[in-house]
């Protein structure tokens, strides 16, 4: 009879991809589950508008559902849709945004408007590989969009899910390695239900924002608790494991593309530290040490993507900004200006691509040129 009798599903092995007998459970349980107890009337649900679900996701972000609900509601009233928020002037964005905190992400949130509207027509993406490629969008929020919105079978691995997944499989590999983390995605990946991907997707993050808490996981009321290797083990709280010696520095600043009559303003760097000796872009430390330096400048400025550029100790942050100086702004008006960075010069752009720029420069100039030529 070996192999005719049906086995209880176990709990998945740690690290092991985790079977379809078991995922088929795992989701079963979890959009049964969503579908009687999880949360329904929040005012990002019932729709499949992705400017809505992308506008809460982006507000979720480290930030509490109690917190976002007014923020919510007003930036929809002021920006009701994606070329609204597009046609907006950044500053009226930030107003709106300003207490939510983190204030990239209203950054990027203004300037994938302005991408949507440009490179998509005003229409998002259907696609998470194409939301991804989106300013301010990673990976899971892509996919949450385009679960939600377009019904795609992708996995969300944001840090609830990344708890959930962990205790159930009890997947102990450091996920402060990325290599760790791709394992992790595989996992969420198999786990994936053949339907039902929209209760499935709001059921892990219900889930993870209601019952599998960080300090005090409500295992007796878990509707996967059956599964839940960690449970089984009361091993709870030692996942999932992301190890404070890998802890990488983290760096973020304000990168000021400076332009008067075709051309842009670089300062050399100091001969030590990173980038030592490369023309780059002045830095503010901050929006508001930005906002100051510039509160009297004449001219028009445009955020530019955001992007994280990966130095083998550090993860820098950097928040673009192009600021066109009014070409019949005077030479003293302009140096008194420029005086604020000591080794700085004007260039053509042309000789600047020719300059020692950091790669980031001089993709963020190659890109930022050829979009604005086509
Ligand atoms: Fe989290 Fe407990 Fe459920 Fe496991 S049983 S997924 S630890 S709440």
């Amino acid at each position: 009879m070996r192999g005719v009798v049906r086995r209880k599903a176990e709990p998945v092995a740690p690290h092991g991809v985790a079977g379809t007998a078991v995922g088929a459970e795992f989701s079963d349980r979890l959009i049964t589950w969503q579908r009687s107890h999880g949360r329904h009337a929040l005012p990002w649900q019932n729709t499949r508008d992705p400017y809505r679900v992308w506008l809460s996701e982006i507000m979720l972000q480290q930030t509490q559902v109690a917190t976002v609900l007014g923020y919510y509601e007003r930036f929809l009233q002021r920006f009701p849709d994606v070329a609204a928020l597009a046609a907006a002037a950044q500053d009226d964005v930030l107003a709106l945004w300003s207490g939510l905190g983190y204030y990239s992400r209203a950054r990027n949130l203004h300037a994938c408007a302005r991408a949507i509207v440009e490179r998509h027509g005003g229409e998002f993406p259907r696609s998470s590989a194409a939301l991804a490629e989106l300013p301010g969008i990673g990976r899971s929020t892509a996919a949450a969009i385009a679960a939600f919105c377009f019904g795609e079978r992708v996995a969300i691995l944001d840090g609830n899910v990344k708890r959930v997944l962990a205790r159930l499989l009890a997947f102990d590999a450091d996920l402060a390695r990325p290599g760790n983390e791709r394992a992790l995605w595989t996992q969420a990946t198999a786990l994936l239900p053949e339907r039902g991907i929209e209760a499935y997707t709001q059921g892990l993050m219900d889930l993870g924002a209601t019952v599998c808490l960080a300090r005090d996981p409500s295992c007796l009321l878990c509707p996967v608790q059956p599964l839940c290797r960690a449970a089984a083990t009361q091993s709870q709280t030692r996942y999932p494991v992301k190890s404070r010696t890998l802890k990488r520095g983290q760096r973020e600043h304000v990168w000021l593309w400076l332009a008067w009559r075709e051309r842009i303003w670089l300062v050399q760097r100091p001969d030590t530290g990173v980038w030592a000796g490369l023309w780059s872009l002045p830095e503010f430390d901050s929006i508001d040490a930005f906002d100051a330096a510039s509160a009297r400048w004449p001219g028009d400025v445009q955020p530019l993507a955001s992007f994280t550029h990966v130095l083998t100790h550090l993860d820098w942050t950097l928040h673009p900004v192009r600021w066109t100086l009014p070409a019949r702004t005077g030479d003293a008006r302009v140096a008194a200006i420029t005086a604020h960075w000591g080794r700085g010069r004007w260039f053509e752009i042309g000789e600047a691509l020719e300059a020692g720029l950091p790669a980031p420069l001089r993709k963020l100039l190659t890109t930022t040129l050829a979009t604005a030529a086509s």
